[in-house]
């Protein structure tokens, strides 16, 4: 008998939000549900004295993918907001990602050329290693001083391991350029969507049942039993009842502050490199809107253990972890009427324009699959 939705989607994340929203405009009947007590999952911001605090962590939109812009933009516009942080390290400020200012800062080098020479010199032996660990790629891409100043304690107290026992890809995700340009991202578009990212999810959501405070794996049969195919977007060991094993996460304390005063850091984002300091960065949330407010809402973020009852918000790639997704993933493969995305589910570390993209993929997938068996 035909159930009463045709899709049931566990979590109103961005993944969720996109699916729910391209299976909709298909004709599909959907219900999402989701554990917070609000849609966005991580995206989500929450107003405090006329500021959108990023609730979960600072959220900015950077892609070169035309089909995710144009898609985002069919719900809302995007500010110009360009991501510039800088790094705090014993008692200086530096600019980021790594360029001329930062080599300037460092080393008091003003040309490329200079900056080539002291590179050269800096990464020494390391400039021919094939690199095996976050360690050695760091050093063979900056040399001793910027992994020193800027890369080893953040890395450490972020992941909560040696940089040495880590694995080199997360180190590739930072720019390292010889202009004097501090914008941390290499992609044709960035921005804040106008009016928040909440406006965001709202806009992708409306019309769509959203069932909010459900723990999809609390109401199992009952829910099981209204959908005939169930999205899930949640952590994949969590939906298999950790039979074949925990993998292993990182979860973040936020700890917010309300200030009374205009301008705290003058910028939104400030990282502290040091392992002594406790935090890897300062928010200050007016800033990604260039908000005028009379106070100002900051944000320390510091990096925690995972254990169950926290929130995994990093995977941790390394060899033990993928070993184990992919048993996971091979088990998920016998359950059909199961789809499975997002950065929990897919355990993966993604950018929210890797998230969009996926999810319009498998929506696309799943909506030829229905065009097949007709
Ligand atoms: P999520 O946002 O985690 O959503 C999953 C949802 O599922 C959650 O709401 C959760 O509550 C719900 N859920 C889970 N299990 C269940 C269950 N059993 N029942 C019901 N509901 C459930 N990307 C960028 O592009 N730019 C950035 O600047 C950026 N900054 C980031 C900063 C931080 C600190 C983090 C952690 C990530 C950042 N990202 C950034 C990545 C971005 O957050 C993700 O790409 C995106 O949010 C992933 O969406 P998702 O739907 O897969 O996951
Ligand atoms: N990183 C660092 N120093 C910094 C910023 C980043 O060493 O000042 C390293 C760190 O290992 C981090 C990775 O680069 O996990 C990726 O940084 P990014 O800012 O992209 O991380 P995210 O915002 O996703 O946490």
């Amino acid at each position: 008998m035909k159930k009463k939705y045709d899709y049931l989607i566990v979590g109103a994340g961005l993944f969720g939000s996109v699916f729910a929203q391209q299976m909709k405009a298909a004709g599909k009947q959907c219900l999402v549900v989701e554990k917070r007590s609000h849609a966005g999952g991580n995206v989500y911001c929450e107003e405090t004295a006329g500021i959108r605090v990023h609730k979960y962590g600072a959220h900015i939109m950077h892609t070169s993918n035309k089909r995710v812009w144009d898609y985002v933009h069919s719900f809302v516009g995007f500010n110009r907001f360009t991501n510039s942080p800088l790094a705090f390290y014993k008692g200086n400020l530096y600019n980021l990602p790594f360029n001329m200012n930062t080599f300037k800062q460092l080393w008091g080098v003003k040309t490329p050329a200079e900056a080539t020479a002291k590179l050269e010199e800096q990464r020494g032996v390391y400039a021919h290693i094939e690199p095996a660990n976050l360690e050695e790629q760091a050093l063979k891409l900056c040399g001793e001083d910027i992994y020193r100043c800027f890369i080893k304690g953040y890395t450490e107290k972020q992941w909560g391991r040696e940089a040495a026992k880590l694995p080199a890809f997360i180190i590739k995700r930072i720019p390292f350029r010889f202009t004097y340009d501090n914008d941390y991202f290499n992609d044709d578009h960035q921005g804040i969507p106008e009016g928040g990212y909440n406006r965001l999810i709202d806009g992708m959501l409306d019309g769509i049942e959203v069932r909010l405070d459900t723990d999809y794996l609390e109401h199992r049969s009952e829910l099981d039993g209204l959908a005939d195919t169930v999205l899930f977007t949640g952590c994949i060991d969590r939906f298999f009842d950790y039979r074949l094993g925990c993998l292993e996460y990182r979860s973040l304390r936020f700890e917010h502050e309300h200030l009374d005063m205009e301008n705290y850091q003058g910028n939104a984002v400030v990282n502290y490199t040091e392992k002594g300091v406790p935090y890897t960065r300062i928010i200050e949330h007016k800033h990604f809107e260039f908000g005028t407010q009379p106070a100002t809402v900051i944000t320390r973020e510091y990096p925690d253990d995972y254990r169950t009852g926290k929130e995994p918000y990093y995977p941790v790639n390394d060899e033990a972890n993928t070993k184990l997704f992919n048993q996971y993933r091979e088990l998920a493969a016998q359950y059909p009427a199961v789809l499975f995305g997002g950065r929990l589910a897919q355990y993966a570390y993604i950018d929210m324009d890797d998230t969009i993209e996926l999810a319009l993929n498998l929506a696309e997938k799943e909506l030829t699959k229905n065009e097949i068996r007709k």
